[in-house]
């Protein structure tokens, strides 16, 4: 499987060195990801709780997991223990959820809201204003486990340049607005394998990539 290693360095090569790299390894065996791992690689970004659940205590224990998919409030209590970064907190009630399962681990985990961007309607997250009330709200302040780094966020997938241009713009506007508002806002998650390369010229500090370093997924 050296195509990872291949794909992976390609990759790494023509990032800026304020971007940081998950490796998206849904649907992908364990040897993908040891590979990755073999050739200095952390960052892996995995969307089902159950196959997290699974991979994280097989694979090596400082790999750095972030959960990038939709989270279900009853499900946080098996990631809590491990989870490195959960990129989808879309409400009050799940960052509730979060903060709650990392104060019986006694940890913090680090957290982005996600915004809905794309024009499709499809894909979850909060809306602008709905972030702006989230932001504002003393609950989610008072969260004392939980510490939001910052905002994820997903183009619509279409071949539109400019359309995605525009999507990742309006979520860096957001960042910028509400990165006062938190102490330890840095991070701002936006592009995948196909539109990357827009996702940091207009201010990207965290990319997820799967099918560009691991090859195309059956499911
Ligand atoms: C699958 C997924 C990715 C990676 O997508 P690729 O097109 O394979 O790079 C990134 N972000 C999220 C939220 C995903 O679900």
């Amino acid at each position: 499987m050296s195509f990872i290693t291949e794909n992976l360095e390609r990759i790494k090569a023509g990032l800026p060195s304020h971007v940081t790299l998950v490796a998206v390894s849904k649907t992908k065996p364990n040897e993908a990801i040891e590979e990755a791992y073999g050739v200095g690689h952390r960052d892996f970004g995995e969307n089902k709780v159950q196959e997290l659940q699974v991979k994280g205590p097989a694979l090596a224990k400082d790999i750095l997991w972030h959960y990038i998919g939709h989270l279900q409030r009853n499900k946080v209590k098996y990631i809590a223990p491990f989870v490195h970064l959960v990129h989808g907190v879309d409400s009050l009630r799940l960052a509730e959820e979060i903060n709650k399962r990392a104060t019986q681990n006694d940890r913090v985990i680090d957290v982005l809201l996600q915004v809905h961007i794309a024009e499709e309607s499809t894909k979850f997250g909060l809306s602008i204003s709905e972030l702006v009330e989230l932001v504002e709200s003393k609950s989610l302040h008072s969260l004392e486990s939980l510490r939001i780094r910052g905002l994820m966020g997903m183009a619509t997938f279409t071949s539109d340049q400019d359309q995605v241009r525009r999507e990742f713009r309006s979520l860096k506007t957001a960042f910028d607005q509400i990165k006062t508002s938190f102490s330890a806002c840095d991070t701002l998650s936006m592009g995948m394998s196909n539109d990357y390369q827009i996702a940091i010229e207009e201010g990207s500090t965290m990319v997820r990539i799967g099918t560009d370093i691991f090859g195309s997924r059956n499911t």
